[in-house]
């Protein structure tokens, strides 16, 4: 393992570092308040430029997901997962991320309240259930 050193905070790491924290970093388009997820250099809506950082509460309400087991046989119940999209409950913006110890929609309903908890690498934003 080389760690490769990338000092300059990219957005990533600072969409990232909110994560951990349990908040969103959005992009949000100063000239007509369009939310981008992702870094754009333009406005999908108006095509304008100039963005600025906001920061939302990562709590939300699910809105689809896909349940993956990818755990070998018996252990079914330690690897399943759901990929998640859920509903920010303060922007209605619609995030996806990783919700561990899901393993039939039982566990699930739609509109389940979420929250974001942490961020991995390996499968980006980490989710928790809300206690309803
Ligand atoms: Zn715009």
């Amino acid at each position: 393992m080389s760690n490769v050193n990338l000092k300059k905070q990219s957005s990533r790491e600072q969409f990232i570092e909110y994560a951990k924290t349990g908040k969103i970093l959005v992009n949000q388009c100063i000239k007509c308040n369009n939310l981008l997820l992702e870094t754009m250099y333009y406005c999908d809506k108006c095509f304008s430029s100039s963005f600025k950082q906001v920061s939302y509460t990562g709590t939300g309400k699910v809105v689809t997901y896909t349940i993956q087991s990818v755990s070998p046989e018996g252990f079914e119940d330690v690897d399943s997962f759901a990929w998640v999209v859920f509903k920010l409950d303060e922007c209605g913006l619609n995030v996806s991320g990783f919700l561990p110890g899901i393993s039939s929609p039982n566990d699930l309903p739609l509109g389940t309240p979420i929250k974001v908890i942490d961020f991995s690498e390996k499968h980006g934003l980490v989710l928790e259930k809300l206690k309803a």
